[in-house]
Order: structure tokens, then C-alpha cells, then sequence
């Protein structure tokens, strides 16, 4: 028996939920077919488990500073399961929403694990599923480095399957994940020890970021090793050891969490089937309307391998259904200026160029704006912890082409900079902006 629809979108995940709700309030005939829990990494093992996580360390980190405001508070514990019994409760009911979601907006919900066929058919679990159009948004997966006892270790996916928080933890990796993870093991009590490969954290990122969340790791307690090439895990009776190339090893531990990346879940796709180009590590590359090289097949979100947020794979199917189905011919998304945030302790909110990345475009012709203070928050205690911001202007006008924070609020601060900075925003207009005192957020309009 086949099945006929406009579209079939293949992953229930942040983009394809996005672009099939979207393609179906035009009137398309559409249907979503996903094999795991819908919503996708961000829901169910990603931003929203991970963000009540964060929240957690932060009530800690607050915890920290309450004597300082005059509160005499004994803080008895944590209750890490029970915490994580309520954070299961929600995502569940987030899973129900997603579901009465796609059943509100008249999308068709096809349980099962999609194979293609062709660039117009899908076989699901023995049916065939036929469409005008094929959306790829099958999202991705962490990576496990291929070294004996790797998989001693977990990865963020078992992170959030931990019943019990591990006392002693060895983060391996440098990127949003090992520091946001380390970051909540660490303020919820754990001794966490970081490897990294190379000689930073965040290497991606303007390098007055990685430098500053480095020094706030080491001042929080966190032990941070650099140049650590994983080459095996071994097990031993006082807990798991993490050997590196040069010899020297880390731990004993109870868990070690590889946070190196993540790969596309095209494994059992058979995209090729379809005549769809990958990548050499399995992602589909495509133009800026999310087209792969097969007309009736586009991709979209984690698994183009391009800028892997929700907001973008969102972005990127809401605007591919306008295109296709909403008569908005031309409208794609831009993957510059896309601000993120890093929920470190303290957290990062970043858009635009690094410093590196605008002086390799516009060489001179770029000045740099710093600043670096403690927040009042930390101004009746000892414990005391560093914000830092850059602004990178370039051109005679200084058009602000790079927003670089670390500290308090800095997740916060960030989108309304955002706003501005797409709007071609200067020094000038920065500079001609009153004020909000007292918040960390205005010496970004006030550095000289
Ligand atoms: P996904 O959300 O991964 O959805 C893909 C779906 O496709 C999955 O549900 C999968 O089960 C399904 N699927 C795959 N193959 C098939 C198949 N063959 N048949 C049927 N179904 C299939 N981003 C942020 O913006 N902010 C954050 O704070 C943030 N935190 C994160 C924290 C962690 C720990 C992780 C891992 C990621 C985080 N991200 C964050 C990234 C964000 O989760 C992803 O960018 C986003 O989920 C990508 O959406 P997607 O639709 O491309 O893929
Ligand atoms: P990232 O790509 O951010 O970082 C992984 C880093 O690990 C690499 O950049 C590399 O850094 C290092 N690495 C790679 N291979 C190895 C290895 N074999 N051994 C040791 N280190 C290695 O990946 P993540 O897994 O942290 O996150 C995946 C993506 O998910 C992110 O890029 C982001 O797009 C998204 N995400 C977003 C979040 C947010 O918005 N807050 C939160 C979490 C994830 P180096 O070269 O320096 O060694």
C-alpha cells in the first residue's frame, strides 16, 4: 500500500516540526515521520533537559553568594534524582504538546524509522510513502572518539539518563557541550577534571572568550588540562582511568562524558538511494533555499551540518515553507550574524565575526573595543567573578561587526544587541543609546 502526501518530512526534531506545521497552515498535505520521541535532540536530550540543568547550577552559584546579601541558609543537599524525575515529567509533556501540535495543524504523525527510496518515496517499517517533496531533518547524534574503552564513557545523551550524579567526572571535549555539562557537574558538587585536545576551550569563538571561561573554570574548581589526546579508557578497580598519547592519565573517575562533536544521522537514511549527495561524514550539503542536489529533496537543521541551534534548523523550515508553499519566492535564511549563547558558568552570548575572523577580512581596517569588570552583584563578597565584553567595529562609520560577552546575564543580553547589529547598527548608535543602570549590559554602550 502506498501512501501520497505533498510532503513527507523525515524527523519530528526542532526543523521538521517547524517546516511541516508551517507547510500545512499553507495547505500543503503533509506528514512528519519520526522514530524516536517527538521534538528531537533540543526537547529530549539537548537544549530544554540541559537549560533546567543549568538552572540548577545557577540556584547553586546563588546559594554561594546568599550569605554575602545577609541570608544565613544551610543548604542540606541535592536531590539529583528527584530532579531529574521532574525534568522527565516535563519533557513528556512536552512530547504530548509536539504531538497535539501536528494534530491541530491537520500534519500527518508516522511513527517509525524512514529509509528512502527514491527522491519522491520513503519506505517506513514496510510501507511506502510517496510525496512531491522530501525534507531531510533528521538531525545528529554525539560522537565517541574510536579509541579502546570509549565506550566506558557516556556522552551527553547519557547525561541525561544519570540517576545519580557521579562524584568524580572527567569531561573530555572543548566545545558548548564539555563546558556546559562540566559547568553543572561541577556546581552541583561533583570534582570535575576538563581534557582538552588543543590549548584552549571554545576554539571557534572570538579567543577572549575561551581565555576568560578558562580562568572562571580554574577559579571555580574545575581542573583543566590542555594538549590531551584520548587514547584509551581503562577500567580499574578505583574507577575509570583515561589514558593520553603523551603518556600521562587522568583519574581515577566514576564517569568520563565525550563531548567531541556530533554526527549526522544519515547511517540508515540511504539518501544515496534517493541520489543525494553527503559529505564525507555523512552530512547533506545544500544551497542557501536548503536544496540538496536532487530537486524534490531538501535538508535542513543539524543534519546540513551548518550552525547546529534549534533557532536556525526553526528558522530554516519556516522559511522554506514560506518559499514553497506561502508564494515568498527568494526567502531563505542567513547564516551570518547568528547569535548564540554558550549557558557556561558564567555564560557566553556571542553574533558576528571573531577578532581573528574581521581582521582577515577587513585587515586594518578594524578597531577593537574591550572591557573587563566584576559585576556588582559580587561587590559584598569575596567571591568575586569576571565579565568581559569586545565590540569589533569596522570602516570609517565603525558598523559593529562582532559582539563578544562572558558574564552574568550575558545569555540574556544578547538577542536585542542582535536585533541592532542586523539593522547595520555603529559605534555611534551603540554610543548614542542611554543607558540602563545598574546592569552589566550598558558597558556595551559605554566603552570608549
Ligand atoms: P533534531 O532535533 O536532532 O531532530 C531530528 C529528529 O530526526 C530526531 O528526533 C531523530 O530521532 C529523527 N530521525 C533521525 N533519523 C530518522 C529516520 N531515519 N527516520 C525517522 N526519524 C529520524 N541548541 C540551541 O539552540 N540552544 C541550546 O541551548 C542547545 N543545547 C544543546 C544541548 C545539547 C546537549 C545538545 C546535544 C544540543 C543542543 N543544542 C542547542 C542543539 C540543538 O538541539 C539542535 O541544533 C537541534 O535540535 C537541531 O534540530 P534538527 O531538527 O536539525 O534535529
Ligand atoms: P562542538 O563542535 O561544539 O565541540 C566539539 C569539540 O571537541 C571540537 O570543536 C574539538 O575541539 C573537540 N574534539 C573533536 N574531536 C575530539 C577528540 N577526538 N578528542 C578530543 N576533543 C575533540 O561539539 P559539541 O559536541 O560540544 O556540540 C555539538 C553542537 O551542538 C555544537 O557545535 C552546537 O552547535 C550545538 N550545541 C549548542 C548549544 C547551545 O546553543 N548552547 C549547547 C550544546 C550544543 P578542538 O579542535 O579545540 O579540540
Amino acid at each position: 500500500m502506498t501512501e501520497r502526501y505533498d510532503l513527507l518530512v523525515i524527523g519530528g526534531g526542532s526543523g521538521g516540526l517547524a517546516h511541516a506545521q508551517r507547510a500545512a497552515e499553507y495547505g500543503a498535505r503533509a506528514a512528519v515521520i519520526e522514530y524516536g520521541p517527538l521534538g528531537g535532540t533540543c526537547v529530549n536530550v539537548g537544549c530544554v533537559p540541559k537549560k533546567v540543568m543549568w538552572n540548577a547550577a545557577h540556584h547553586a552559584h546563588g546559594f554561594g553568594h546568599a550569605a554575602d546579601y545577609g541570608f544565613d541558609i544551610d543548604v542540606k543537599g541535592h536531590d539529583w534524582a528527584g530532579l531529574k524525575s521532574r525534568r522527565d515529567a516535563y519533557i513528556e509533556r512536552l512530547n504530548g504538546i509536539y504531538e497535539r501540535n501536528l494534530d491541530n495543524k491537520g500534519v500527518t504523525y508516522i511513527a517509525g524509522s524512514a529509509r528512502m527510496l527514491d527522491g519522491n518515496s520513503v519506505d517506513v517499517d514496510g510501507t511506502t510513502y510517496k510525496a512531491d517533496r522530501i525534507v531531510v531533518a533528521t538531525g545528529g547524534r554525539p560522537m565517541v572518539p574510536e579509541i579502546p574503552g570509549a565506550e566506558l564513557g557516556i556522552t551527553s545523551d547519557g547525561f541525561f539518563e544519570l540517576v545519580e550524579r557521579p562524584q568524580r567526572v572527567l569531561v573530555a571535549g572543548s566545545g558548548y557541550i564539555a563546558v556546559e555539562l562540566a559547568g553543572v557537574f561541577n556546581a552541583l558538587g561533583s570534582d570535575v577534571q576538563l581534557v582538552v585536545r588543543k590549548d584552549s576551550v571554545l576554539r571557534d569563538f572570538d579567543a577572549m572568550l575561551g581565555a576568560e571561561l578558562m580562568g572562571a573554570m580554574n577559579h571555580s574548581g574545575i581542573n583543566l588540562e590542555t594538549r590531551v589526546i584520548p587514547k584509551s579508557v581503562e577500567k580499574t578497580e578505583a574507577g575509570l582511568v583515561l589514558h593520553a598519547e603523551d603518556g600521562r592519565s587522568f583519574g581515577p573517575v566514576d564517569a568520563v562524558l565525550w563531548a567531541i562533536g556530533r554526527s549526522p544521522n544519515t547511517e540508515t537514511l540511504d539518501a544515496n538511494k534517493a541520489g543525494v549527495e553527503q559529505d564525507s561524514r555523512g552530512f547533506i550539503p545544500t544551497d542557501k533555499f536548503q536544496q540538496t542536489n536532487v530537486e524534490s529533496v531538501f535538508a535542513l537543521g543539524d543534519v546540513t551540518g551548518r550552525a547546529a541551534l534549534t533557532p536556525v534548523a526553526i528558522a530554516a523550515g519556516r522559511r522554506l515553507a514560506d518559499r514553497l508553499y506561502g508564494g515568498m519566492d527568494g526567502r531563505h535564511l542567513e547564516y551570518d550574524l547568528i547569535p548564540t549563547v554558550v549557558f557556561s558558568h558564567p555564560t557566553i552570548g556571542t553574533i558576528g565575526l571573531t577578532e581573528e575572523e574581521a581582521r582577515a577580512e577587513y585587515g586594518d581596517d578594524v578597531k577593537v573595543y574591550l572591557s573587563g569588570f566584576i559585576g556588582m552583584y559580587y561587590a559584598l563578597g569575596t567571591d568575586k567573578q569576571r565579565s568581559a565584553m569586545k565590540l569589533i567595529t569596522t570602516g570609517e562609520e565603525e558598523r559593529v561587526v562582532g559582539c563578544h560577552v562572558i558574564g552574568e546575564g550575558a545569555d540574556e543580553m544578547m538577542q536585542g544587541f542582535a536585533v541592532a547589529m542586523r539593522m547595520g547598527a555603529t559605534k555611534k548608535d551603540f554610543d548614542d543609546t542611554v543607558a540602563i543602570h545598574p546592569t552589566s549590559s550598558e558597558e556595551l554602550v559605554t566603552m570608549r
